[in-house]
C-alpha cells in the first residue's frame, strides 16, 4: 500500500466537505486538526477519521435528525410549520418549544393539479404519522420589485395550493393558522431588505439556535414552526378540585 500523503488527506477531507487545517502529516496515529462542514474543530488521528469523516460534535447534536418518526406524547403540544413553494415544501416539527424534526418534501409532477394532489397526499401522511395539534401555513404575498408587482402566476399557483392545504387540514381535523411572512419573521428577528438577505438571515438563526446548516426552505419552515409553537399554545383546561 502506498504511503499516505498529506495531499491525499486534504483531498479526502474536501470530498466530505471538511477542511484539513494541519499542514503536517506523520502517521496514522498522530493527531491532525480538521474543520467539519459545520465549522467545528476536530482533533483526531487520521486512523479515526478516514472512511467515515464523522464529526464527534455533529454526531452528538440532537438536531441532526434521523428519518425516525417520534411518537407524540399526550402532554406535549406538537406544532408543524410549513414553508410552501410550488415544488419544495420545507417543514419543521416542534414539541413544546423543542425542535424535533425538519426536512423538505419535493413534489415532482410538472402539472400543477397533479403536483397539488401529490402535496395533499403527503400532508395527509405527515398529519397521520406525527399527529400535530396545530399546523402553521405561511401566508402568500405578492412580490414587489422596484415598486412593480411581479410573479403573479406564482402567486396564483400558491393561492390555489394554500386552499388545498387548508381543506386538507380541515378534513384531517387538524387546526391550522395562516401566518403572514412578516409576522413570523419579526418574531424570529429575521433581518434583511431583499428576499435573499432575509432567507440568509433565517438560515443564520437556525445555525445559531441549533448548530445545524439547513437549506433556506427548511430554515423558513423552522421560523414558521417556532412562531406557531411560541404564539399558538394549546389551551390547557385547569380544573378546580375544591
Ligand atoms: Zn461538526
Amino acid at each position: 500500500m502506498a504511503k499516505i500523503k498529506i495531499e491525499d488527506i486534504r483531498k479526502a477531507a474536501i470530498e466530505h466537505n471538511w477542511t484539513l487545517l494541519s499542514d503536517e502529516y506523520k502517521n496514522l496515529d498522530t493527531e491532525l486538526t480538521f474543520e467539519c462542514n459545520e465549522g467545528h474543530k476536530i482533533y483526531l488521528p487520521y486512523k479515526k477519521v478516514r472512511d467515515k469523516f464523522i464529526c464527534p460534535i455533529c454526531q452528538q447534536n440532537q438536531y441532526n435528525f434521523t428519518k425516525e418518526i417520534i411518537p407524540k406524547s399526550k402532554k406535549v403540544q406538537r406544532s408543524i410549520g410549513l414553508d410552501q413553494a410550488t415544488h419544495i415544501t420545507g417543514y419543521s416539527i416542534f414539541d413544546d418549544g423543542k425542535l424535533i424534526y425538519a426536512d423538505v418534501f419535493s413534489a415532482g409532477a410538472d402539472d400543477e393539479i397533479e403536483r397539488d394532489i401529490e402535496i395533499k397526499n403527503w400532508l395527509i401522511q405527515l398529519i397521520q404519522n406525527w399527529n400535530p395539534d396545530i399546523i402553521g401555513i405561511e401566508g402568500i404575498q405578492l412580490q414587489q420589485l422596484n415598486n412593480k408587482t411581479v410573479g403573479v402566476t406564482t402567486y396564483q399557483t400558491l393561492a390555489r395550493l394554500q386552499g388545498i392545504l387548508m381543506a386538507t387540514c380541515v378534513e384531517q381535523n387538524t387546526e391550522y393558522v395562516i401566518v403572514p411572512p412578516a409576522t413570523w419573521r419579526s418574531h424570529c428577528e429575521v433581518k434583511g431588505r431583499s428576499r435573499v438577505d432575509r432567507k440568509r438571515s433565517m438560515q443564520m438563526k437556525v445555525k445559531e439556535w441549533f448548530d445545524i446548516t439547513v437549506s433556506d426552505d427548511i430554515a423558513d419552515a423552522i421560523g414558521i414552526g417556532k412562531y406557531i409553537n411560541d404564539k399558538h399554545k394549546k389551551k390547557v383546561e385547569i380544573f378546580n378540585w375544591e
